[in-house]
């Protein structure tokens, strides 16, 4: 049995526009997994462009910090053994029609849209949950093997 982790997951804004993100997090958690934060927001272009920061420079980058910032998303939290790699697999590939085509129940095949709009986010490493997780909610533990966070000392 694969350790209990954590990991770093979004619901991006195509999914919050069609009032999908209820039901998305249902599905989450009917799948084993604990949303253990939760945040509504919207991210303003400097904090999309840090966010994916690794793919600056790339040919679709504006088009993904235009989506990214067009709208409320959920940042969440999620914990679960191997919840990294459980949430990667539950999301599905990257491209929406491929998605659709191979695994179609997966939450990118069910609820995005085309290749860039996609439905949600997940970590894709420990290195990347740690770095997610503390750049929406600083408080926290970024450690995906931390959790439950001690109580705060009285
Ligand atoms: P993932 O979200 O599956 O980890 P990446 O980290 O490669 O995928 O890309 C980040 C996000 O950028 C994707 O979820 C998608 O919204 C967008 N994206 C990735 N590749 C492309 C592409 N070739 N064309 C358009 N948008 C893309
Ligand atoms: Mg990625």
């Amino acid at each position: 049995m694969a350790e209990l982790e954590k990991t770093f997951a979004l619901i991006k804004p195509d999914a919050v526009r069609a009032g999908k993100a209820q039901e998305i997090m249902q599905l989450i958690e009917l799948n084993g997994f604990t949303i253990i934060a939760k945040q509504k927001l919207q991210l303003t272009r400097a904090r999309a462009e840090e966010f994916y920061g690794e793919h600056k420079g790339k040919e679709f980058f504006p088009k993904l910090v235009n989506f990214m910032t067009s709208g409320p998303i959920w940042a969440l939290v999620l914990a679960k053994p191997g919840a990294i790699l459980a949430w990667r697999a539950l999301m599905g590939p990257t491209n929406v029609f491929k998605a659709r085509a191979e695994q179609p129940k997966c939450l990118r095949a069910l609820y995005g849209t085309d290749g860039t709009q996609n439905a949600t986010h997940g970590s894709d490493s420990p290195i990347s949950a740690a770095r997610e997780i503390k750049f929406f909610f600083p408080t926290l533990s970024g450690d995906p093997t931390i959790y439950a966070e001690p109580a705060a000392a009285a």
